[in-house]
């Protein structure tokens, strides 16, 4: 019996009998990871990889496990046995005709064409995104000539003072509408991102839009602090701006860096972190015990006060129900991990 393991390896092009098992993976330049779907590694950041330059093989950085098609079946299902594989592969069909053979190469000629186009699509989003960034400047004008969007974000609870500060603004034709902006800085104060908060999303409308190509990121409201013994994390850049210029104004020492993060702070952000002593972490309300009992490991659980309020930090101190010396001294009183 001869076996054409090329015609078998287009058949069943490598990438797509992965996602068969893993699901799709995320794609940065010519590489696609997942989180090692090989039975015996776990992990939760993705060492395992595809290169485009060469999709018929993997490599595991985690686990250094590589191959191709058929190792990857004989790794999933525990075969020893070539034949055995590429019988578990094809569903012992091992011969293809020519006319099938033709089909098959055509297919993987249209998945690589796809797969461009994804990436060309892909990278246009970047773009956009990257001219997006650069238009800060022009939302924070947008800010300083109105007096109608001073009060949009006089009414989510900035004080005008502040928003020189904060460099915060107001993009009058975003998607849908309007929307107030947040440009967020990293630690050489330079804006890496904007975020947007459309003020009237109307029907079905998404009141915060995500933008891929270019991370979400860890909001500092104040990046030359740089790291210091306490910080103050709080979900999302809003409510961090907030509270630290109501702590500011309430003349509570405010030596302490305000931290905004998303829901899911990510791993790779925690190292940040190493500096600080003290972490106080305000999670929404609506947040699970378990999603804030994960993120209290990852930065640290001897370090670490969780502060559990009845209502949004932010909407709690614009409605005068707290105010930055009681929000302060409610550290003391955080809940305890299990
Ligand atoms: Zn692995």
């Amino acid at each position: 019996m001869t076996i054409d393991f090329e015609a078998i390896k287009l058949q069943h092009p490598l990438i797509e009998v992965v996602e068969a098992v893993a699901g799709p993976g995320k794609q940065s330049g010519n590489i696609i990871r997942w989180n090692c779907p090989l039975p015996g590694h776990e992990e939760r950041t993705p060492s395992f990889t595809i290169s485009l330059d060469n999709p018929n093989r993997y490599y595991c950085f985690g686990c250094n496990r590589y191959g191709d098609v058929f190792d990857w079946i004989k790794e999933q299902h525990g075969i020893e046995n070539l034949i055995e594989a590429v019988k578990h592969l094809t569903g012992e069909v091992v011969h293809m005709s020519d006319e099938l053979k033709a089909q098959a190469a055509q297919r993987a000629n249209d998945l690589r064409f796809e797969r461009l186009e994804r990436q060309v699509a892909e990278q246009q989003i970047a773009i956009d995104k990257l001219q997006e960034m650069q238009s800060w400047q022009i939302y924070r004008e947008n800010l300083a000539k109105s007096e109608e969007a001073v009060e949009l974000w006089r009414a989510e609870g900035l004080y005008p003072s502040w928003q020189t500060h904060f460099w915060v603004g107001v993009a009058p034709n975003f998607y849908a509408g309007k929307s107030l902006t947040i440009p967020v800085k990293n630690y050489a104060s330079k804006v890496q991102n904007v975020i947007h908060r459309i003020i009237e999303p109307g029907e079905g409308g998404r009141y915060r839009p995500e933008l891929p190509g270019l991370p979400q990121s860890l909001y500092f409201t104040d990046p030359w602090l740089g790291i210091t013994q306490v910080m103050w994390l709080f979900e999302g850049e809003k409510k961090a701006m907030v509270a630290r210029q109501h702590a500011e104004r309430k003349e509570v020492e405010h030596n302490m860096q305000f931290v905004g993060a998303k829901k899911h702070i990510r791993i790779e952000d925690v190292p940040l972190f190493d500096g600080c002593q003290k972490i106080i972490y305000v999670p929404d309300p609506d947040v699970s015990d378990e999603i804030v009992e994960k993120n209290a490991l990852l930065l640290g659980v001897d370090r670490v006060t969780i502060i559990d309020l009845i209502g949004k930090t932010d909407d709690m101190l614009i409605a005068g129900e707290l105010d930055g010396k009681t929000m302060l001294s409610a550290g003391a009183n955080g809940r305890k991990l299990s």
